[in-house]
């Protein structure tokens, strides 16, 4: 084991091999993202030529086995690539969502045949993913989804709206949660692989959103859209328990993405500070500014040691839910805290969009409402209270 920089403790987390990864990851993103993004932020949507190159230089689904086109690594592959894109505040690309959601999900609960056939493609990024949970009338109450899948023939015809959805304008291949049994409640749920080129399937132009303005977030709506029974993921009615053993996952990419954006911005900060003067002196002189990134190192080091043994513990196989939940709520509470002092401490520079930290603080917002809102981390935390 190797250590690597924090704000204070040396990382035991990763290896040589991640130190090379993490060299890979940073080129990638300095030449192949950085120089694009402003570009994709005015398109609201990424190049798909950037997912094939990010295939092409095997950044997506690391911890895939090699025989699925991955390189048998685990998620600790995926944090390097998670913080090196968070240190550049690249947030349109939505590689973390296939590679930590969605190719999870078909390697534990898919078929052969839907090994086979989608995860090498999702490995080289010829194919692009999303999960479809949210609806225009429920978010955070999954069981309470109103799409629903009806037997038709030998599969399923498919019917509902999602909305919100990641990389929801490019994706070709959509985890969609339905309903097969509307009166099972949480047992009536199932999961389906369904394509964009289905019949019935119509896209939406991405939403227009307060920051991720290079993410293709977008609605969709499904009518009588028609697919084979063995599109289904693992069996009918699983969908919920699916969905609640793989949200541990979401909530660390996630969380890790939250403690690299806060560390960036302090870094940002503290250069802008050290130039910037006030009164005759250095905006860093001043003992609120020094007070004040003290204080946002501590508890990004703190978040970070937490995050890490977390991350463990995910390898491990032992991360429970409600201690992601904690990761999940802490940090993102924190980085928002951190991005909003730090956009504070650049003044009236702070607010303007060609200032990295003016979008980062726009971009985290959201991080305390997807991957199951803050509250509901409370109520899953909450739920543990008395033993
Ligand atoms: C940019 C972006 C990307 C997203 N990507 C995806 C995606 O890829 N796939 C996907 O399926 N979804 C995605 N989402 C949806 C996201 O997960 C939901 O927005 C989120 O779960 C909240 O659901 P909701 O918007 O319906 O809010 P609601 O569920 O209506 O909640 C409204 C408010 O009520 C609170 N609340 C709800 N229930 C409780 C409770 N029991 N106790 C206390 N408070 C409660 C919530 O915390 C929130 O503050 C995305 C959202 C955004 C904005």
């Amino acid at each position: 084991m190797i250590a690597t920089r924090s704000a204070e403790l040396p990382r035991t987390l990763f290896s040589e091999e991640h130190a090379l990864l993490r060299e890979t990851a940073r080129r990638f993103c300095e030449r192949e993202i950085a120089p694009y993004h402003a570009q994709w932020e005015a398109q609201g949507q990424v190049s798909r030529e950037v997912w094939r190159k990010a295939g092409a230089a095997g950044l997506l689904c690391m911890a895939l086995p090699e025989e699925y086109g991955g390189s048998d690594l685990d998620f600790r592959a995926s944090v390097v690539l998670i913080e090196e894109l968070a240190k550049i505040n690249a947030s349109g690309p939505g590689f973390s969502l296939q590679s930590d959601i969605v190719a999870p999900y078909i390697l534990h609960y898919g078929s052969d045949e839907q090994k086979r056939t989608w995860l090498p493609k999702l490995a080289s990024g010829e194919v692009i993913s999303a999960i479809a949970m949210t609806e225009p009338g429920t978010g955070s109450d999954l069981q309470a989804v109103a799409t629903r899948a009806e037997r038709d023939g030998d599969g399923y015809a498919i019917t509902g709206a999602k909305t919100f959805i990641t990389n929801g304008v490019l994706a070709d291949l959509i985890i969609v949660v339905a309903k097969t049994d509307a009166s099972a409640g949480s047992r009536g749920i199932s999961l389906f692989l369904v394509e964009r080129h289905m019949p019935g399937f119509h896209g939406a132009p991405a939403l227009k959103k307060l920051g991720l303005h290079a993410q293709d977030t977008a609605e969709f709506t499904m009518d009588r859209v028609k697919v084979p029974a063995s599109a289904m993921l693992g069996a009918p009615g699983m969908g919920f328990k699916m969905l609640m053993s793989e949200l541990a996952q979401e909530r660390m990419s996630i969380s890790v993405s939250a403690v690299a954006s806060a560390e960036a911005g302090l870094a940002a900060t503290i250069a802008y500070v050290r130039d910037r003067e006030a009164f005759g002196k250095r905006v860093l002189d001043f003992q609120n500014t020094r007070f004040t990134l003290a204080r946002l190192k501590a508890q990004i080091a703190m978040a970070r040691a937490f995050v890490d043994r977390c991350v463990e513990a995910l390898v491990e196989g032992k991360l429970d839910a409600a201690t992601a939940a904690m990761a999940k709520l802490e940090t993102t509470e924190l980085q928002f805290r951190a991005l909003d002092a730090c956009l504070q401490l650049h003044g009236g520079y702070g607010y303007m969009q060609e200032y990295p930290i003016a979008k980062a603080w726009a971009d985290a917002r959201v991080q305390r409402i997807y991957g199951g809102s803050n509250e509901i981390m409370l109520e899953i935390i909450g739920r543990t209270l008395e033993g």
